[in-house]
């Protein structure tokens, strides 16, 4: 949420118009929102550049607010994470997501399914034991979870952070670093942090060529490392032609499919190959 003074937030509702509320009214709002189970997961898949064929969901989380409709995750993660509810938050769309993928997989549809997880979560000394509960709760099968961190959480080369990741990657997870090459030119933490995808942010892919030369350099990164190359926010064919040029293996983007809920996307999987 963009900041307003101190003690007001601003943020958008699904028609983009401006809405400041205080600080105390939103807390409350968000509070009451996990109560009311006013958030929704949407679903994204992510597709192989070659087959075209489906490698991955994306869960986004949406909040249907009763009088505002549809709010961006954009808004109002950043006032969770200031307010102590991402944990909260973070363990309840993680919950969806797993018992979506042993729903899909009973019905033959056994896709991998990624999950964000906010740096703030890390704070969290239970994270680890959260997550596993997750898993055993849903009995998925943790090698068809991907979890979304960023490349600001791995710079502290913290024990901690170094100890979960090796953790849930010894249950089988995979980990992903989203929006990679926006943040930091530090790559000496690839080596020692337990990284399997790097998804490439948009501003790569939708951007200049000025741009696009670090894109390059991101491709041959990940090839040298042997991660999995995703490019993020494919809109245009235009780009996936450029994606595909540079032996990026998968992309994610409106090109391909937006974000749905739950039964839309179910729908969408029968005709579309996984
Ligand atoms: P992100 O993790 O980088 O997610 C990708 C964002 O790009 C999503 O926005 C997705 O809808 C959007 N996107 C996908 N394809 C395209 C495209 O072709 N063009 C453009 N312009 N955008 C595309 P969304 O769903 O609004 O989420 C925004 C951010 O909110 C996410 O960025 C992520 O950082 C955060 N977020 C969403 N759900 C969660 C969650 O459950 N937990 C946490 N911690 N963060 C979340
Ligand atoms: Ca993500
Ligand atoms: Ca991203
Ligand atoms: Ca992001």
């Amino acid at each position: 949420a963009k900041e307003r003074g101190r003690n007001t937030l601003a943020y958008f509702d699904g028609h983009m118009a401006e809405t400041v509320r205080s600080r105390t009214e939103l807390e409350k709002e968000l509070r009451q929102a996990l109560e009311r189970e006013e958030f929704e997961v949407y679903f994204q898949p992510r597709v192989d550049v070659a087959t075209n064929r489906i490698r991955a969901v994306e869960a986004l989380v949406r909040w249907n607010h009763p009088r505002l409709g549809l709010v961006s995750p954009a808004y109002f993660i950043p006032a969770c994470e200031t307010m102590g509810l991402i944990g909260a938050l973070g363990l309840w769309v993680l919950a969806q997501a797993a018992h979506q993928q042993v729903a899909w997989a009973a019905q033959g549809w056994d896709l991998v399914v990624s999950v964000n997880l906010s740096p703030r979560q890390f704070a969290s000394s239970d994270l680890l034991h959260d997550i596993t509960e997750v898993l055993r709760q849903t009995g998925v099968n943790p090698a068809r979870m991907e979890l979304e961190i960023t490349e600001s959480i791995l710079l502290g080369e913290d024990q901690h952070v170094l100890n979960v990741l090796r953790e849930l990657s010894a249950l089988g997870l995979t980990i992903a670093l989203d929006d990679f090459g926006t943040g930091y030119s530090n790559l000496a933490y690839l080596q020692r942090f337990p990284v399997h995808t790097l998804k490439i942010d948009k501003t790569f892919i939708q951007d200049t060529d000025a741009n696009r030369s670090l894109a390059e350099l991101i491709v041959s990164l990940s090839n040298l490392m042997k991660l999995t190359a995703v490019a993020e926010g494919v809109e245009t064919q235009e780009q996936l032609d450029w994606v595909a040029r540079r032996g990026i293996a998968q992309y994610q983007g409106y090109l391909y499919a937006r974000p749905m809920p739950v039964r839309a996307f179910t729908n969408w999987l029968r005709n579309h190959p996984v």
